[in-house]
C-alpha cells in the first residue's frame, strides 16, 4: 500500500534532558540530524535540577511522536530511559494514539508503526512528594478552557492556570497578544507561562506535506506535573469537551481520532499509567460531561463580552497579522456557529469579524462539519450533531428576524435538543467539589 508523501528514516534517538538555567532542553538525533526541543520555565519556577525521569520521559516521548509523524523512523531509541515491561508496551502502544491520523490520511499499514527501544537495565525506584486536592487548569484562550476557568472561579475551587506558549525560536513571539483572555484569567490566579518551542522547525527541514496532528496532551500533561509537583497540585486539569469521543473514521479495524488523547479512553488510560509509577496525579477532564456548545451557551450566560475575547483558531494563530479568526478553517466556523447559536447573527459577526454562513468558500466545510455522510475535519470540532444542531438554533433566529440565510437554508427544520445544554462536573473529582460545581451554574 502507497504510504504517503511523508520521509522516513532508519531511527529516532532521544539523549538525555538537561537543564540550562531555567530551559529544559530535549535533543534528538533524526538519523544524523540533530534537533532540539527547548521548554522555557518562569522565574517562580525553582527546582530546575531535580526533575524525576518518569515525568521526562512523557515530554521526551511527546516530541518523538511529532518528529515521527513529520518523518517516520523503523525503531526508536531511548537509552537514558528504563522500565518495567508493562511500560514499554504501554509507550508502543501510547504511540498509536497520536500517529494513527498520519497513517490513515496517508494509507499506512498499522504494521509500520515505530518500535520503541528503552535502556535494559531497571534502575528507578522513585517515591514521590505528597500533592493536596487541588487544580492546575490548562488554559489555551478558547472557549472550552475559558469556560471551566469561569466555572471553576465561580466555584470557588483552588486553582491556578497554566498556559503552553508555542512560541520562541523560529515561530515568533507575534501571537502572544493573540489571547486577550490570558489577561482576564492573569488578574485572578496566577498563569504558569511555559513556552516551549523547536530550535527549528523539522516539518521544514523533512519537507513534510501532511496534516500534523501534534501531540499537545501528552506535552502539556507531563509539563503540568514539573508544576504541580512543586506547587503540590494533585489534578492536571484539561477542558475536553464531550465531543472528543466521537471518532473521524475506522481504518484496518482500528478508529481514527483526532482528538483521541481527549477522549474518555484515553484518559482512564493515562489515569492506569499514573497509578502504576506512583505519581500522585490526577489527569481530569472538567468538561467531559458538557458540550462545546454547552460552554459558549454558559459563558453568554455568565459574562457574554468574554466571547469577544476567545481565541478559537489554530491557523490565524501563526499569521504574522493582527487577526484572531482565520474564518478559513473548520474551528473558525464551528465556533462562529456556537457563538451565533447562543447569541444573534449580529453579535456573532462582529465577534469573528463576518458572517460565515454567506461565505460561499465555507460551503463544503460546512457540510463536513454536519452531513453524517461526510468525512469529519481532522480539528477540535464537536460532533455532528451537535453542529447540526446549533445550525437548526441559527436558522430559527435568522428566519425570526429576516435575515439572509445563506448556508442555512439547506438545514433541515427539526427541533433543537436543549440537552446539549446541560453543564455536569466530572466524576473523578471529591464529591464537595462537584457539589461546588454543581451550585455555581
Ligand atoms: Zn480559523
Amino acid at each position: 500500500m502507497a504510504t504517503g508523501k511523508s520521509p522516513t528514516c532508519s531511527v529516532i534517538y532521544s539523549q538525555a534532558p538537561y537543564w540550562k538555567n531555567s530551559r529544559l532542553i530535549f535533543p534528538f538525533l533524526i538519523d544524523n540530524w540533530q534537533h532540539f526541543y527547548y521548554i522555557d520555565f518562569p522565574p517562580k519556577f525553582e527546582n530546575t535540577e531535580k526533575i524525576y525521569p518518569s515525568i521526562l520521559i512523557g515530554i521526551a516521548m511527546a516530541e518523538i511522536y511529532r518528529l515521527c509523524e513529520i518523518c517516520t523512523p523503523q525503531i526508536v531509541k531511548v537509552p537514558w530511559y528504563s522500565c518495567l515491561e508493562w511500560e514499554i508496551d504501554w509507550w508502543n502502544e501510547d504511540i498509536y494514539w497520536y500517529l494513527q491520523q498520519k497513517f490513515y490520511l496517508e494509507k499506512w499499514n498499522w504494521d509500520k508503526m515505530p518500535r520503541i527501544e528503552f535502556s535494559s537495565s531497571y534502575t528507578e525506584n522513585s517515591s514521590f512528594p505528597s500533592v493536596n486536592d487541588t487544580y492546575l487548569l490548562a488554559v489555551s484562550g478558547g472557549k472550552e478552557s475559558t469556560f471551566a476557568f469561569e466555572w471553576m472561579q465561580q466555584a470557588n475551587l483552588p486553582i491556578e492556570a497554566f498556559t503552553l506558549h508555542n512560541a520562541g525560536g523560529i515561530l515568533g513571539d507575534k501571537w502572544l497578544q493573540k489571547f486577550p483572555v490570558f489577561d482576564y484569567i492573569k488578574h485572578q490566579t496566577y498563569l504558569w507561562e511555559i513556552q516551549a518551542h523547536p530550535k527549528e522547525d523539522p516539518a521544514e527541514h523533512f519537507a513534510y506535506e501532511g496534516v500534523r496532528n501534534d501531540p499537545t496532551i501528552t506535552n502539556a500533561l507531563f509539563i503540568m506535573m514539573i508544576i504541580a509537583m512543586q506547587q503540590g497540585h494533585r489534578f492536571l486539569v484539561l477542558a475536553n469537551d464531550k465531543s472528543s469521543n466521537e471518532s473521524n473514521a475506522t481504518y484496518q479495524g482500528r478508529e481514527v481520532n483526532h482528538q483521541s488523547a481527549k477522549g474518555a479512553a484515553y484518559i482512564e488510560r493515562f489515569n492506569n499509567f499514573l497509578k502504576r509509577k506512583g505519581l500522585p496525579f490526577s489527569y481530569v477532564s472538567i468538561c467531559e460531561e458538557v458540550y462545546s456548545i454547552g460552554t459558549v451557551h454558559q459563558l453568554s450566560l455568565w459574562n457574554k463580552n468574554i466571547l469577544n475575547e476567545l481565541t478559537s483558531c489554530n491557523e490565524a494563530q501563526w499569521s504574522p497579522e493582527d487577526i484572531r479568526w482565520c474564518c478559513n478553517c473548520p474551528k473558525c466556523a464551528f465556533s462562529y456557529a456556537l457563538i451565533e447559536a447562543v447569541t444573534d447573527s449580529r453579535f456573532a459577526t462582529q465577534a469573528v469579524g463576518k458572517d460565515l454562513f454567506n461565505l460561499t468558500k465555507l460551503e463544503d466545510i460546512w457540510k463536513r462539519l454536519f452531513d453524517a455522510n461526510s468525512e469529519k475535519p481532522f480539528e477540535c470540532v464537536g460532533e455532528k450533531r451537535e453542529t447540526l444542531m446549533a445550525l437548526v438554533k441559527c436558522k430559527k433566529q435568522r428566519l425570526k428576524n429576516g435575515e439572509p440565510l445563506g448556508i442555512l437554508a439547506e438545514i433541515p427544520d427539526i427541533e433543537f435538543d436543549n440537552s446539549l445544554l446541560q453543564i455536569s462536573p466530572p466524576q473523578n473529582i471529591p464529591r464537595e467539589h462537584q457539589e461546588k460545581l454543581n451550585s455555581a451554574k
